[in-house]
């Protein structure tokens, strides 16, 4: 990998973005919001081998793959019948290098190369000839004990992580981490979308089981509503400082307290039409802000995921297969009830995520630039990317400025690209902030702080870490 990587072109520009990454390319990582397994630091067990770590849990991979006419089974992922897939690790790596070219200038191939330099000392590129070799580099990593979640954790310089669970999770693997007195601090986050979304399978019993875990009565309103207090409360207890929802729309409402307890009787019913599902969702953002008031948990809204686009990679593999698409999100109109009750609020945070840009300019950097209680997620998923990044300041800094921004979270699934994503994003960063420079709209010594702010202080104030 070139040390200039994703650096601009322009000579004078890049001398300026590569002292101000000197500055912060070592700084502890923050990452408050993603998807590692708490078992992985609570357990400390070695990983198991090459592509059941880097290849069948990563959709990034899967989707372009499948994309090009690679059979999912071909790559190792379980079915939901049970019927046969590749169950040799090699035999799936090898499929892997054998199409690496296909991710040519994606995120993807910087994030690996990256993973498999940083974290493993690889410095061939993946192809049919050198796969093997790259495997048994790799397969021999991982057996040794410098390897282990725990000591990457510690190697990442990771200062805090943040996992996602749903109310209805036991928290045990927390508990073992917390009990463990290992120094890591790896929190959770509350995600209530199972417990909140009347178009998840299985709301009713999952209602019933809110109830089983808190002892309060879920088939009322106002019981569901101490149940999710409570789960919060508890969550809090396992270092949480964030909710995570991730509804299909921003859609927000704010209903008089007996419309919403009449909405909730009927989709706890289970008979309720798609508009009352939706209305209801939006009432449980507002619910959710006015408990956050209450106990200070930060919260996060990233909606505009078509869900499992593709009926029959559902059918037959289930979610998370990279199938999901982004779709046009409205916030403007879909915010406002939400924010006429919170927006004003100084000690309440709401964190915005988009996977719409049309959206960046139009609507969340002027309404970030305004309500002190908005602030804009990063570049997230699929613009997860150097340009997507880069796009993301271009579209956002001069209206909403840096400060309504809360700096990067990697919000990923594959532990060992954690580094690879941050150092992305800083470089991203810090080329952005070296053309600013030299177009004299902004001072070097301004810039550093920028930097810093981006990297590192920015995600830890917003996520009150
Ligand atoms: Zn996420």
């Amino acid at each position: 990998m070139h040390d200039d990587r994703l650096f601009p072109a322009d000579p004078t520009e890049r001398s300026i973005a590569r002292r101000l990454y000197g500055e912060i390319r070592d700084l502890p990582i923050v990452s408050p919001h993603g998807h590692t397994d708490p078992a992985w630091f609570a357990y400390d067990e070695p990983f198991p081998d090459p592509a059941r770590l880097l290849v069948i849990p990563d959709h990034y991979l899967l989707r372009m793959l499948y994309s090009q006419g690679i059979a999912m089974e071909r790559l190792g992922v379980p079915r939901l019948d049970g019927a046969p897939v590749e169950t040799d690790p090699r035999a799936i790596w090898r499929l892997v290098a054998e199409h690496w070219y296909l991710f040519r200038a994606t995120p993807t191939r910087l994030w690996w190369e990256h993973s498999l330099e940083y974290v493993f000392g690889v410095t061939d590129r993946l192809t049919p000839v050198t796969a093997d070799a790259i495997y048994d580099r790799i397969a021999g990593c991982l057996a040794r004990p410098e390897f282990r979640p725990r000591a990457l954790f510690e190697r990442f310089r990771i200062e805090a992580l943040a996992t996602t669970e749903s109310p209805l999770d036991p928290l045990d693997h927390h508990e073992a981490l917390k009990a463990s007195g290992w120094p890591g601090r790896v929190i959770t986050t509350f995600r209530p979308d199972p417990v909140l979304d009347p178009d998840t399978p299985g709301f009713r019993a999952n209602l019933d089981r809110l109830g089983e875990m808190t002892g309060e009565d879920t088939a009322t309103w106002t019981g569901y509503l101490a149940a999710l207090a409570r789960r919060r409360r508890d969550f809090m207890g396992l270092g949480a400082t964030a909710t995570d929802h991730g509804h299909p729309s921003a859609m927000t409402a704010d209903l008089e307290p007996a419309d919403a307890a009449r909405l909730f009787d009927t989709v706890a019913s289970g008979t309720f039409t798609p508009a009352e599902a939706e209305i209801f969702r939006g009432q449980m953002l507002t619910e959710m802000a006015r408990m956050s008031m209450d106990d200070g948990l930060v919260m996060q809204i990233h909606p505009g995921s078509h869900r499992g686009h593709n009926g029959l990679i559902q059918r037959t593999f289930g979610p998370n297969m990279g199938d999901d698409i982004p779709g046009r999100t409205d916030y403007v109109g879909a915010l406002q009830p939400l924010l006429n009750r919170f927006g004003n609020e100084r000690d309440f945070t709401l964190i915005v995520f988009t996977l719409d840009e049309t959206t960046y300019g139009r609507e969340l950097a002027p309404l970030a630039g305004h309500y002190p209680a908005l602030r804009l997620g990063p570049a997230w998923w699929f613009f997860d990317s150097p340009d997507g990044m880069r796009r993301y300041r271009e579209m956002t800094t001069e209206t909403a400025g840096f400060c309504n921004t809360v700096g990067f979270n990697d919000d990923t699934r594959a532990f060992p690209s954690i580094p690879a994503r941050h150092d992305v994003a800083r470089r991203v960063d810090c080329a952005y902030l070296g053309r600013l420079v030299a177009e004299h709209r902004l001072d070097e010594d301004e810039a550093r702080e920028v930097a810093h702010d981006l990297a590192y202080r920015l995600a830890k104030e917003a996520y009150r870490l």
